[in-house]
């Protein structure tokens, strides 16, 4: 991540945050009697824990069930360190603890790059099972003997253990904050909502999966480690699966993606056993209560830090509203005159752009679906900087062109290269990097970001402020700070639109981009994609049913029918031949 492609986050404020972190719990160190300074530290390492969770669970939406597995790899490292006295002392043990268990976080997240749901979680699970066994055997380095981890020596009495380990919860919580809204943060949330989205953003979905396990793994490691210098001795039973479940419930009750819910959770952690302790009720039954709130968050599908955001967000929201429509109706004052498309206006052909070497050339792709032939032979080319439309009802393999393509569809028959560049065999996220993009029918706009981060993360490029906001108020998308939750879908495909053109591709393929506008703001979108080729660069195949939309903006077309390409060329030629006018004119889906 080069957290120098993103001057939209503000350094100052979160490293502010995180020194008044520190002064309180400098303040709580001091101020706390021995018992609960002893908690507090469990709270911390909980916290840890349950932040790391909320990266590979609540930023990624992946099922993790193994979170103190990892803790206990972090402890082991840090306990055998110890006891053979290597060099650098605790704090250096710790570093190497959280780097061991973030290797272990890679390796168990192979398997999620195929696995999903609950297989993951019996994987997860299962590997859980299978360390906790383990560790019972061999045991930590150290406890036979009773050789207790050292603690740092500035660190070395519970309270001032107590405060090594807030400044660790700093530490660890400004960097997950800079990482959740960095490259990878963004390719998390988009991966959670959409593989193939992600994949067409030009980001590797197995990158996206495996950094999110290991960012969460060594988080854990940091958790583990943190405990070993706690207890001194750690033993098996602090790691166990039972209560790795628990802290998963945890995460996703308390929605620990945010990090002050990931703290609000440690706390939980120690303080629900410790209330039941009080009122004699077998600590158990933590296990119960924890469990009850979880089946709840799942079922109603916030969680608590969600929850508390939403009714903020909507008070905030509300008094933005207003500040935001004045400053729109200004920008739309400001912003160039567009020409209206109406039926009247025909799509010409940029001279220039006839005498360029095509971007695009199919020849002969075919794609079969069992027995039924989605394409057959098709061949087109399609002219740099130029606008195609691709037309054809419904069924007829448009969208399964884009597909195939965009390397959604591998194992086609044919060649498809890009500014003479074979395709072959080269996948989504490759073809996206090389400039071959793609929006989707459906929504896969991830709804955890914000339009900034999103095109920020779509692009792949430096971006300023300018630049942004000036594609942005072309499309017609709302201010780049808006959270993509709060938009309606056909906003959304806007969105999508603008941040695949700020990655200036050469080639932009848009499926049916206006489906969920209004009439209004489909004219809008057309007359704006018009300009796209002379104002980025960029070579468009448009989806689209409006007959008389197609004619004012793409000054070539292509139509298919059942598979085959039933006419491709210049707009006159195609609307003019016979094969078109007979399948097609009259036919009230196209028109
Ligand atoms: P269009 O986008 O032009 O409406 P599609 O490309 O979505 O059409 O579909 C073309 C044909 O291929 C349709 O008959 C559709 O049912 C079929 N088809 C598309 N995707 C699949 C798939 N994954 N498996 C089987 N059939 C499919
Ligand atoms: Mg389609």
């Amino acid at each position: 991540m080069r957290l120098a492609e993103r001057p939209a986050v503000r350094i100052g404020w979160p490293i502010a945050v995180g020194l008044v972190a520190i002064a309180v719990g400098y303040a709580l160190s001091v101020g706390l009697s021995g018992y609960f300074v002893y908690l507090a530290v469990s709270a911390v390492t909980a916290a840890i824990a349950i932040m790391g969770l909320g990266i590979v669970t609540g930023s990624a939406g992946m099922i993790a069930l193994c979170q103190l597995t990892f803790a206990a790899i972090g402890a082991w490292v840090v306990a055998a360190l110890n006891v053979a006295e290597a060099p650098g002392g605790f704090i250096v043990w710790l570093v190497i603890g959280a780097a061991a268990a973030g290797g272990a976080g890679v390796l168990v997240g192979l398997p999620a790059l195929r696995l999903r749901g609950v297989n993951l979680a019996v994987v997860t699970l299962g590997f859980a099972a299978a360390a906790d066994v383990t560790l019972v055997q061999i045991q930590f380095p150290g406890s036979a003997d009773g050789v207790a981890v050292l603690r740092p020596d500035a660190f070395s009495s519970d309270r001032e253990y107590f405060f090594f380990s807030i400044l660790v919860l700093a530490v660890c919580g400004v960097a997950v904050f800079f990482l959740q809204r960095g490259r990878w943060g963004s390719s998390w949330k988009a991966v959670a909502f959409s593989e193939r989205g992600t994949a067409a953003a030009g980001q590797s979905v197995q990158t996206a999966k495996l950094t999110a396990f290991a960012v969460s793994a060594a988080l854990g490691g940091v958790s583990g480690g943190l405990l070993a210098g706690q207890v001194g001795l750690p033993f098996a039973s602090s790691f166990t699966p039972l209560q790795s479940l628990a802290l998963y419930i945890l995460a996703i009750m308390s929605g620990a993606h945010l990090i002050d819910m990931a703290i609000f959770g440690g706390v939980l952690w120690v303080l629900v056993p410790e209330l039941l302790k009080r009122w004699g009720v077998p600590q158990d039954w933590g296990f119960v209560i924890f469990g009850v709130l979880g089946v709840q968050a799942l079922t109603s599908g916030t969680n608590l830090g969600q929850g508390i955001r939403n009714v903020w967000w909507k008070r905030t929201d509300r008094a933005a509203a207003a500040k935001r429509s004045e400053s729109t109706d200004a920008a739309a004052a400001a912003s160039p005159p567009v020409d209206p498309v109406t039926t009247t206006t025909v799509a010409t052909l940029d001279p220039a752009e006839a005498t360029g070497a095509p971007v695009l050339v199919v020849e002969g792709l075919t794609v079969t679906f069992g027995a039924l032939r989605a394409l057959d032979d098709v061949s087109l080319e399609v002219p740099a900087g130029t606008i195609m439309g691709l037309i054809g009802p419904n069924g007829a393999g448009k969208s399964t062109f884009v597909d195939a393509i965009s390397g959604f569809l591998q194992g086609h028959g044919g060649r498809v290269t890009l500014d003479g560049r074979d395709l072959s065999g080269l996948s989504p996220t490759r073809r996206a990097r090389l400039g071959l993009r793609r929006t989707f029918q459906q929504d896969r706009v991830p709804p955890a970001l914000t339009i900034d981060a999103y095109v920020r993360f779509v692009a792949r490029r430096r971006l300023d402020r300018q630049d942004i906001d000036d594609a942005l108020a072309f499309f017609g998308c709302p201010p780049a700070h808006t959270r993509l939750s709060g938009v309606d879908v056909g906003t959304r495909r806007l969105v999508e639109v603008a941040a695949n053109m700020l990655a200036r591709p050469r080639l932009l393929l848009l499926d049916e981009p206006a489906a969920g506008l209004s009439h209004e703001e489909h004219l809008a979108l057309a007359a704006r994609l018009r300009d796209v080729p002379s104002r980025f660069g960029t070579a468009l195949i448009i989806i689209e049913h409006d007959l008389d939309l197609v004619r004012s903006v793409c000054p070539r077309l292509t139509v298919l029918d059942f598979g085959k390409v039933l006419a491709s060329g210049l707009q006159d030629e195609v609307l003019d031949d016979p094969a078109v006018m007979k399948a097609y004119m009259g036919e009230t889906e196209m028109l």
